[in-house]
């Protein structure tokens, strides 16, 4: 089971996510436990204050650092006696990028997954100095706090737990499996405002559709996200597709890129 911990000021932003769709059949079929705190809970002092202003001054207030250690060795202690360790994420810009590799290796974590939301300005920095967290950033851009990178953590790990998904396979072939972007995908009906749908997918030919499913995840990978197909070593087969793209004018130049051997 993928276990997570969430420390936050905001308990209340969870819910409405967590009760639904995947996330919610996750946790129905004893696959994903979300385990929501309220930072609020570990503040001892009698206005239960979790932020204050910053030292040396400046605008907003910090996120103080005594909570967020209560909670996390309560949540320590917790696991402790059930002979289980923690893993602490700590969601903030300055974090490296989430990609899909790191979701992979969360999925499979046997730890709880200590995801510590910060909030205002951001947290007293003791905290990371004390706790040494995985530091992972969204991306290049500032959000009001780590709630929303907190579910789109699990949202993104859970779906790769066994059972969570209806059918394993849409992981297998989707974006950033084997770093390449998935191909284009159609449902009914067969044409819309004169668009129809590429002949080869209602051929019922499961080769051809597997090649040009193939040929189309190098095409898009190519012209959205070329720095994926860098330094990647394809196979005889992803090379004679590139020269065709290359040969209908589809892709421009040739990548430089090696065989594998
Ligand atoms: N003052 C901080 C800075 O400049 O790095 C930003 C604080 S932000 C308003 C409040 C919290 O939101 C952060 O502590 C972090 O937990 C979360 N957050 C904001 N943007 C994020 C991003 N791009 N990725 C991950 N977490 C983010």
């Amino acid at each position: 089971m993928l276990r997570f911990e969430i420390l936050t000021l905001f308990p209340g932003m969870f819910e409405p996510v967590l009760a639904h769709s995947m996330l919610k059949r996750g946790q129905e079929k004893g696959l994903l436990h979300v385990h929501i705190r309220n930072l609020r809970d570990f503040a001892t002092d009698r206005h239960k204050m979790v932020d204050d202003t910053p030292y040396g001054g400046g605008a907003g207030m910090v996120m103080k650092a005594e909570p967020i250690l209560r909670a996390v060795a309560s949540v320590r202690a917790d696991a402790q006696s059930n002979g289980e360790d923690i893993r602490v994420i700590f969601p903030t810009p300055q974090g490296r990028r989430l990609t899909q590799s790191y979701v992979q290796e969360l999925a499979g974590e046997p730890r709880r997954i200590v995801i510590l939301c910060g909030h205002y300005e951001g947290v007293d920095e003791r905290v990371r100095l004390a706790l040494n967290p995985d530091e992972v950033s969204l991306g290049d851009y500032v959000l009001t706090g780590g709630e929303l990178p907190a579910l789109v953590l699990i949202d993104a790990a859970a779906r790769l737990v066994p059972g969570v998904l209806g059918d394993p396979q849409s992981v297998v072939e989707e974006s950033f499996s084997e770093s390449l972007l998935e191909y284009p995908q159609y449902t009914k009906p067969a044409e819309i405002e004169g668009i129809g749908v590429p002949d080869v997918l209602l051929s019922g030919h499961h080769e051809a559709i597997r090649l040009w499913r193939r040929k189309q995840a190098l095409r898009s990978t190519y012209l959205r996200r070329p720095d994926l197909l860098r330094d990647r070593l394809f196979t005889e087969e992803d090379r004679r597709l590139l020269d065709e793209l290359m040969n209908e004018g589809l892709v421009a130049a040739p990548i430089s890129c090696r065989e594998e051997g």
